[in-house]
């Protein structure tokens, strides 16, 4: 299927951008066009007018700025991913890119895009969620900077008002806070096939100190119904080292932590997984900790 007709609006800076929104009504950004183009195409959006945003190369970077990463809504996906900072401080989320889809779409989708979309299954959510990282929105008003987790609504819903449009993100380093102590991090999918979107993604960030007893663990599960911190499970590994069946503790509270929409087996599987997928990122979390 074809999308409606629609205006094409090439901008070049961000001011042309955010005044394209205000004249034109019936109007959307388009940045890699790798979820409004499927949806026009199948007539779930039909905007008028397409501000299309992809040229704004100064929002195409990645920067290491000390204590954080910034990352521009422009940065594509495989940009990210390659990025020596986001490599050597921020690993999760290369990881968690290495595993979006396939080489066209990662090479297309931008950071902002993927943001704004705020898909349930996309694979961003759980990473961001343990991130915690500031977002900047541009409104024709000024700036806003809001912590990604009241950025973040809900399933396909994110705190951005209408004119509004995302700048970057500083994603804060992943770094140990005590000079004897570590910190590993990962992000585990599991999908019916290599490049699907995710049946679960679990983000996993662990801290440990110098007698390898963890001090902080953040764990999201997506993909499983709404997004789902794992609060419990995080406090069941906190000042452990994982001995004696404390993994099986954490994911039995992932299990009953999470909602996945489906119901009867599916929805069964979906939580086991949950579960199981959670279990494998702690560990893996936890001997990235120790290993440095
Ligand atoms: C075949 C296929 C498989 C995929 N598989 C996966 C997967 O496994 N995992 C996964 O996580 N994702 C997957 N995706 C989605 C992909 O990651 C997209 O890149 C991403 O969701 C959207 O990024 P985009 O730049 O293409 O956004 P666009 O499609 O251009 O825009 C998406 C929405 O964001 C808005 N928008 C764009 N930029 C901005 C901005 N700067 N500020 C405010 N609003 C903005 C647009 O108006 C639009 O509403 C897949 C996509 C395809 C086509």
């Amino acid at each position: 299927m074809y999308p409606s007709q629609f205006t094409h609006v090439p901008v070049e800076s961000v001011e042309e951008a955010l005044d394209a929104l205000q004249e034109y009504d019936d109007s959307e950004l388009i940045a890699g066009g790798q979820s409004l183009v499927p949806l026009q195409k199948t007539r779930f959006a039909s905007p008028e007018y397409l501000i299309d945003i992809s040229g704004l190369d100064n929002l195409r970077y990645v920067e290491d700025t000390g204590n954080s990463v910034e990352v521009g809504a422009l940065a594509r996906h495989t940009d990210i991913e390659r990025a020596d900072p986001i490599v050597e401080s921020v690993y999760l989320f290369s990881e968690c890119i290495g595993q979006i889809a396939d080489w066209p779409v990662r090479n297309q989708g931008s950071f902002g895009g993927t943001i704004a979309e705020a898909d349930p299954s996309g694979d961003y959510l759980p990473v961001l969620q343990v991130l915690n990282p500031d977002i900047t929105v541009q409104g024709l008003d000024g700036e806003r900077t809001i912590p990604f987790n009241e950025f973040y609504i809900g399933m396909f819903t994110v705190d951005l008002e209408e004119g509004e449009l995302i700048t970057s993100a500083s994603l804060p380093k992943l770094t140990p806070s005590v000079e004897d102590g570590g910190i590993g991090s990962t992000y585990k999918k599991h999908a019916e096939r290599s490049g699907d979107y995710a049946l679960v993604g679990v983000a996993a960030i662990v801290e440990v100190d110098g007698d390898d007893v963890i001090t902080n663990a953040r764990l999201s599960i997506g993909s499983v119904g709404p997004l789902t911190q794992a609060t419990e499970a995080e406090k069941t590994v906190e000042g452990t080292t994982l001995e004696n069946g404390v993994l099986d503790q954490a994911e039995a509270a992932v299990r009953d932590a999470v909602l996945p929409d489906e119901g009867g087996s599916e929805g069964e599987y979906k939580e086991a997984m949950a579960g199981e997928f959670a279990g494998r990122a702690i560990k893996t979390a936890y001997e990235r900790a120790l290993d440095n």
